[in-house]
């Protein structure tokens, strides 16, 4: 036996070390955190194209993804307002942040995700945590006398009183988080909702818009046959292999899920296929013999997408407008408006920004996120059944959930204060 610890946190990225400083600055005692990559918060530095999209400017829980009960969800949440969550960045860490009025996210205004990693790790260095980098924790049991046993590689066994599993979900493993914490929490008994990557690019194989890779513009796409018909607006990029974008990436799990068949519709200029073919019948009427189709869908769209969608509805560019066939019109309204996105596959959970689906909500006490069936166990982040669109939403989420779990931890251990070490 060579570590006994009162609070063991598992892994240093956005949930764990805001986890650690919230149990670390309430005095729990010994407080270790085991973290597998060489320096923790690996997602937070590649984060925002290593800007780190702290937060969003505004928060619904309406926008998150569950198979729990969404009410479950909105209470973890919200036990964190934004505005709150915000003026702790700014005023407790230091971390000035700045609003990006396109998008509607914040950054640190350093622009620098390294200095917001930094930070979480000093604040936790500062209030006693005593971090262990290169260290995996590889298994997790309850001792009959309720203490923790934790299998460390390389350090061996740990005792710990309480401990708080923060290990992320599946993305990106290079990242260090490859489902070992929700391993663990199932070979414990715990309900796990299916898993599957969100957040991630769309591909085709092979990919039939590949002459258009690096073409960028402001879509709505829809998923008119899922339930609720979700549709968002904003970026969507063409890439070499597929389809990217904020717009992809938020609906990306209806498609991976086959919900609503998972057919995803784009509509190239925000119009539908009806606002389409209206304004294209009226063009032709207005505007007479002179303008062909082709410059005309092209003053609405990226040249090359223009005509690409003239191609593939087989309308020749130099149609006049005036003299336009009924059905060519309606064929091309139709990809103009409603285009079916051709996807055959997804980048998966090596490009995927998060993990959908985890331990169920209702297995986690709701105001401490303590497991409900392993009394001393908390939980954080990723590795619970949630995300949000892209936007700082998910990060919201992970230091809402750390900052309970470490109070939650304290909180406990204070209430079993045996006089520490086990
Ligand atoms: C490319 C990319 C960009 C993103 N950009 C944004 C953004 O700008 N804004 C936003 O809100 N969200 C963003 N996200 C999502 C966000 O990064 C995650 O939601 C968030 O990091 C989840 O935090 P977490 O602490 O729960 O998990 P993670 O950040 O995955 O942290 C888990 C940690 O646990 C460690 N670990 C795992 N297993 C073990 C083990 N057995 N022993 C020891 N340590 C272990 C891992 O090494 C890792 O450090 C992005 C994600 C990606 C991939």
């Amino acid at each position: 036996m060579r570590e006994v610890a009162d609070l063991v946190v598992v892994g240093a990225g956005a949930a764990g070390l805001m986890a650690a400083i919230h149990a670390a600055e309430r005095g729990v005692g010994r407080t270790l955190v085991f973290e597998r990559s060489r320096d923790g918060g690996r997602k937070i530095l590649i984060s925002g194209g290593g800007r780190c999209n702290v937060l969003p400017s505004r928060l619904d829980p309406a926008d998150f993804v569950t198979a729990s009960s969404p009410n479950s969800l909105r209470k973890l949440l919200l036990s964190w307002p934004l505005a709150e969550q915000r003026r702790y960045f700014e005023k407790v860490l230091d971390i000035p942040l700045a609003l990006e009025e396109e998008t509607g996210k914040l950054f640190p205004v350093s622009n620098k995700a390294r200095h917001v990693r930094d930070r979480l790790v000093e604040a936790a260095r500062d209030h006693g945590a005593d971090f262990h980098f290169e260290h995996s924790v590889e298994g997790l049991r309850q001792d009959p006398d309720g203490l923790w046993t934790l299998d460390v590689t390389p350090m061996g066994t740990v005792r710990s009183r309480a401990v708080l599993l923060a290990t992320g979900g599946l993305s990106v493993p290079a990242t260090g988080s490859d489902g070992t914490g929700l391993r663990i929490l199932e070979g414990l008994g715990h309900t796990i909702h299916d898993l599957y990557p969100a957040l991630t690019p769309l591909t085709a194989d092979p990919p039939p818009h590949g002459e258009l890779a690096g073409i960028s513009l402001d879509v709505t796409m829809t998923a008119p046959r899922a339930p609720r018909r979700p549709t968002v607006r904003g970026g969507f990029l063409f890439t070499h292999r597929g389809w990217s974008g904020p717009t992809v990436l938020n609906l990306s799990h209806i498609a991976i899920r086959g919900e609503g068949e998972g057919l995803l519709e784009v509509r190239w200029s925000h119009e539908s296929a009806e606002e389409w073919d209206r304004r294209l019948r009226d063009a032709g009427q207005e505007e007479g013999a002179s303008v062909p189709v082709g410059g005309f869908v092209r003053r609405a769209l990226p040249q090359r997408l223009a005509d690409r969608l003239l191609h593939e509805a087989g309308v020749p560019p130099e149609t006049p407008l005036a003299r336009f066939p009924r059905a060519d019109r309606e064929r091309l309204s139709a990809l103009l408006g409603a285009y079916p996105l051709p996807w055959t596959g997804d980048e998966g959970y090596r490009k995927a920004e998060v993990t959908g689906g985890g331990l169920a909500l209702a297995e986690v006490h709701p105001k401490r996120l303590e497991s409900r069936s392993h009394p001393g166990l908390f939980l954080a982040g990723e590795l619970l059944d949630a995300f949000g669109p892209i936007g700082g939403y998910n990060f919201a989420w992970a230091w809402a959930t750390g900052r309970m779990a470490g109070r939650g931890a304290a909180d406990y251990l204070r209430q079993h204060d045996s006089g520490g070490g086990g």
